[in-house]
C-alpha cells in the first residue's frame, strides 16, 4: 500500500471523497458514486478542500479526522497542529449494522 504525498490532484485530497472509514486508501466518490483508490486515481470532477473551510467545519460538524495522523480532531486547539496534513470530516463506511457497533472510548 502507497501513501504518496505528491501533492498532485489526485482524488485523496478532493472535497467530494469520503474517505472508508476502516480501508483509507478507498474513498467513496459523490460525484461519480464509485469507490476511488484515492491514493491513485484523479478526474475532471476534483475539487480541492479549502484548509479555511476546516475551522467552520469543525464547528458545525463537531469533528474533524486527521488522516496523517490518524487521530480524530474534536477542538480548534487540536485543528492548528494538523492544519499542514490531510484533514477530512468525511467517512464512509459500508458497515450495515452501525447500530451494533461499540460506543466510542
Ligand atoms: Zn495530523
Amino acid at each position: 500500500m502507497e501513501y504518496v504525498h505528491n501533492g498532485g490532484d489526485t482524488c485523496i485530497d478532493c472535497r467530494y471523497i469520503e474517505l472508508h472509514d476502516i480501508y483509507r486508501y478507498m474513498g467513496y466518490c459523490e460525484v461519480k458514486y464509485e469507490l476511488m483508490m484515492v491514493y491513485r486515481t484523479t478526474c475532471n470532477h476534483f475539487s480541492p478542500i479549502d484548509r479555511g473551510e476546516l475551522w467552520e467545519t469543525l464547528e458545525t460538524g463537531g469533528w474533524l479526522y486527521c488522516i496523517d495522523c490518524g487521530e480524530v480532531i474534536f477542538f480548534t486547539d487540536e485543528l492548528k497542529l494538523h492544519l499542514d496534513h490531510r484533514v477530512r470530516n468525511k467517512l464512509f463506511s459500508d458497515i450495515i449494522a452501525t447500530e451494533e457497533s461499540p460506543a466510542a472510548d
